[in-house]
């Protein structure tokens, strides 16, 4: 027993092997800032922030008496970029066709029951429990459209105690499947400002910290009118200034003719996608509004993007929603790995709940391994183990301009953690204990680190910590 005379007020020691990439490193120096604790120890101190962490044996000695959770594994908490919750019900539905389709056929007639406050708080619950299952403690969740319903999301995800952005879904035109979710354009930008007056960093009113923070989600460009996007420009350039966030889709389905990125450039004659959302709205891709682009903005997809559009994104500071599991089930291509990153844009991934159908980030991860090795010629990779875990953890947090708080275990951030106890899952245990490993110490460790993410299933994900404290799973 800890005697509380020696130690601070609610220090906890965690041991286990731990795996984090430290400091804020480029993604071409990621490999560099891996660090691997085989009996580490991450102290976590009463205000729930990492006070220490390192090789067990080294433990300073005003933690020796602190009270010890074991774990097989500890990882930052994962971060999933992009995820719908109203969404919720809809993974592995099938649509019938690509993204057009399957948005007609099962999205816009899910989405619309989230009206019903009882059925949307179910839902809320529901889908907190699948984020706690699969560890995603910070998360940019594309809301509802109906404010019961993103009121019923931010107060369980409060609840719970986990990490949330978010925002109503915004369209304002739309084809007649979508027509319960659709306001007209004034009301559209008050219910988004309403949104943001009543729960933007509602916990602790600063956006450095809050653990509850809004963006503005417009589903895409098909879903807006040039007005809309000047009407949310305008909106931003206060709103911005409070951290509020933006979020959207891009380049996601490029079948030709009828596609998404196709009916984008006809319906608004831009050049390209990302001009849209970069003020550029207009015909000729000519000026028309505020841009929406910045260091607290993230697009989901990108992946036919324009080299132009690659290299805005990276001056801008707004990263990618990388959703490798989506793009499969939808048909939408691969993002290219190599020449995306390449550009300096920062890359996280997103699950794309419900046309990804893995709640689990490190699952998606492994998408990305193996969609980026099927790359032709040239452009395929192996992602290093390295890559992967950043892209799962640090870089989530980079697309949340969250960094300085969360994403991975260095001293002074808050501590976000995942506890797996490998003998929960058999074939994890199998796969960890029992594998050939190389004789090169280094090189055995990354192979054990891509066997863990890619291994990981969420009845391994024993513990799921936010601030130091374990998440709390609501009942249905
Ligand atoms: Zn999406």
């Amino acid at each position: 027993m800890a005697d509380p005379g020696e130690v601070a007020s609610g220090v906890r020691v965690y041991r286990a092997h731990v795996f984090h990439i430290a400091g804020a490193p480029a993604q071409a120096d990621v490999a560099a800032h891996l660090v691997s604790l085989p009996d580490g120890a991450l102290v976590v101190d009463g205000e729930g922030m990492v006070a220490w962490v390192g090789p067990w044996a080294s433990l300073p000695a005003r933690y020796v008496d602190a009270p010890v959770t074991r774990a097989d594994y500890l990882l930052p908490g994962f971060v999933d970029a992009h995820v719908h919750y109203p969404q919720s019900y809809a993974t592995a539905a099938h649509g019938g066709g690509q993204l057009l389709e399957w948005l007609d056929h099962c999205i816009f007639p899910t989405e619309a029951r989230f009206a019903d406050p009882e059925f949307a708080g179910r839902a809320a619950r529901y889908f907190t429990r699948r984020r706690i299952a699969a560890g995603t403690t910070a998360a940019m969740v594309f809301g509802s459209a109906f404010p019961v319903a993103q009121d019923a999301l931010y107060r369980a995800t409060l609840d719970a105690g986990l990490r949330v952005v978010s925002g109503r879904g915004v369209q304002t035109v739309g084809p007649p499947a979508a027509s319960s979710l659709l306001t007209s354009e004034e009301k559209a930008i008050e219910l988004v400002a309403d949104e943001i007056d009543r729960w933007h960093a509602v916990d602790t009113g600063d956006p450095c910290s809050a653990l509850v923070q809004v963006a503005i989600v417009p589903r895409f460009s098909l879903s807006v009118t040039q007005r809309t996007l000047a009407a949310m420009g305008e909106l931003y350039e206060e709103a911005q200034l409070h951290g509020v966030y933006f979020h959207s889709h891009l380049n996601e389905n490029n079948r030709k003719g009828d596609g998404e990125i196709a009916a984008v450039l006809g319906s608004y004659g831009v050049e390209a996608y990302l001009d849209t959302y970069d003020g550029r709205f207009l015909p000729g891709s000519r000026m028309g509004g505020r841009s929406l682009l910045g260091r607290r903005s993230s697009l989901a997809h990108a992946v036919h993007c324009q080299p132009r559009e690659l290299a805005r994104m990276a001056e801008t500071g707004t990263s990618i929603a990388h959703c490798p599991t989506s793009q499969l089930f939808l048909g939408s291509g691969t993002m290219p790995w190599r020449s995306t990153v390449a550009t300096g844009v920062n890359v996280a991934l997103g699950s794309d709940i419900g046309a990804g159908d893995e709640w689990l980030i490190s699952r998606v991860a492994g998408d990305a391994y193996k969609v980026h090795i099927s790359e032709e010629g040239d452009a395929g990779t192996a992602i290093h183990p390295a890559e992967l875990l950043f892209a799962a953890t640090l870089a989530g947090a980079r697309a949340l301009d969250m960094e300085h708080a969360f994403g991975n275990l260095d001293a002074g951030k808050d501590a976000d953690f995942l506890l797996i106890d490998t003998s929960r899952w058999e074939p994890l245990e199998g796969m960890l204990s029992m594998g050939i490993r190389s004789d090169d110490e280094e090189q055995a460790t990354l192979e054990e680190l891509f066997t863990l993410l890619v291994g990981l299933r969420q009845p391994a994900i024993a513990g799921v910590y936010v601030q130091g404290r374990q998440a709390v799973t609501p009942e249905l």
